[in-house]
């Protein structure tokens, strides 16, 4: 046995993330390029200095103030409103995420998703010793129904993990799909959508958070570090039926929202016109990516969400470096041959373009 004496199957990998660079133009892991006002900045410090006030106590471990405030920031999304007993947060939804495992995979039971998709789902699946299955997307990167519900039913998985809009393709899932996999997964397991990107989506896409009364094995995973412009505050949360907030309960460990993270929480909530005020000039900022990457001759596949999946070359590496080297930093990810880029601000795109254009004309600085 060698030291430390880590798991047998975690031995020998890397611990997951993108490289953290300091670049003038970072866009490699889709970020809100647009920081709080100074009005919001002021309000959240203040939230903070009341906080501290109470520091020797630890926070209140039901957030209930911050699940209400979610649950109305949600009620947006459905005629049919969202209640705080439907509310639970953590650390971002990958914690959120992590807890789902923890509270209904283990062993003997199995979680799925369809690739390409987010790679930190297996990484759950792992972590929590269950059983990974994966199915595999269309050529175009969508979900082809029909074979989707096939290995549902042939694997029996209690959770099922589905991005919509998915990462890192962009692509979301078509309205019919929720309740047909809903049904497909039925009573013994739950469907996840995850919605990190779901204020992206396109107006007049419903959330699946609509869906909700209809399927009671529904999970809609939400987060603050996307459009809402908090990636540093690390807040995620699902809406669910109560009993599955409550059988999450029962793995979180105490206290998991610090006094400051529920307390900035509320505050970024309160300024939430503000801090999504941007979101549909980045959707049209990536509409024109999309589009200029196809002039260049570029494959890109569709998206609804805040960053474009394109190639492809047949040494993406050497792409990815060659714009590194011109201070542009994406994210070398996705099938062979394919990179993401994330929608920055107006500025921050033409550097990329203008960085991606002498890369494809000279190959690498
Ligand atoms: C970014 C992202 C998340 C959210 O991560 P946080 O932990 O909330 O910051 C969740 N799912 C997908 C697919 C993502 O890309």
């Amino acid at each position: 046995m060698s030291f430390p004496p880590l798991r047998e199957e975690l031995r020998g990998l890397q611990p997951y993330g993108a490289p953290q660079l300091d670049v003038p133009v970072q866009l490699n892991v889709n970020e809100n390029p647009y920081g709080p006002s100074a009005a919001c900045v002021a309000d959240i410090a203040t939230a903070v200095a009341e906080a501290s006030t109470t520091l020797n106590r630890y926070p209140d471990r039901e957030f209930t103030e911050l699940r209400t405030a979610l649950a109305a920031y949600l009620s947006r999304d459905t005629p049919h409103g969202v209640v705080p007993e439907q509310v639970w947060a953590a650390n971002g939804s990958n914690e959120v995420m992590l807890q789902l495992l923890q509270a209904f995979g283990g062993p003997g039971r199995t979680a799925l998703s369809f690739a390409p998709t987010y790679s930190m789902y297996p990484e759950y699946a792992r972590d929590s010793m269950t059983r990974w299955v994966q199915g595999r997307r269309a050529e175009d990167f969508s979900l082809d129904l029909d074979a989707a519900r096939a290995l549902i039913e042939a694997e029996r998985p209690s959770v099922v993990l589905l991005p919509s809009p998915n990462n890192p393709t962009g692509t979301a899932l078509p309205p019919e799909a929720v309740g047909v996999l809903c049904e497909a997964v039925g009573a013994d397991g739950v469907l996840v959508v995850d919605e990190a990107y779901g204020e992206f989506r396109r107006s007049g896409t419903p959330s699946a958070v609509e869906l909700l009364p209809e399927h009671r094995n529904l999970v809609v995973a939400r987060t603050m570090s996307k459009a809402f412009a908090a990636a540093g505050l690390r807040l995620g949360y699902l809406a669910a039926d109560p009993a599955i907030c409550d059988a999450i309960r029962v793995v979180r460990l105490p206290y998991h929202l610090s006094a400051v993270t529920q307390a900035v929480a509320l505050a970024a909530l309160r300024h939430a016109p503000e801090l999504l005020g941007r979101v549909d000039e980045l959707r049209a900022e990536r509409d024109d990516l999309v589009a200029w990457l196809r002039e260049q001759g570029l494959r890109v596949a569709d998206s609804d969400a805040n960053f474009a999946l394109f190639g492809t070359f047949p040494d993406r590496h050497a792409v990815w470096q060659g714009l590194l080297d011109r201070g542009v930093l994406i994210r070398e990810v996705g099938p062979d041959g394919w990179l993401r880029v994330s929608v920055g601000t107006p500025a921050e795109m033409a550097t990329f373009k203008q960085a991606l254009t002498d890369v494809m004309e000279e190959g690498p600085a």
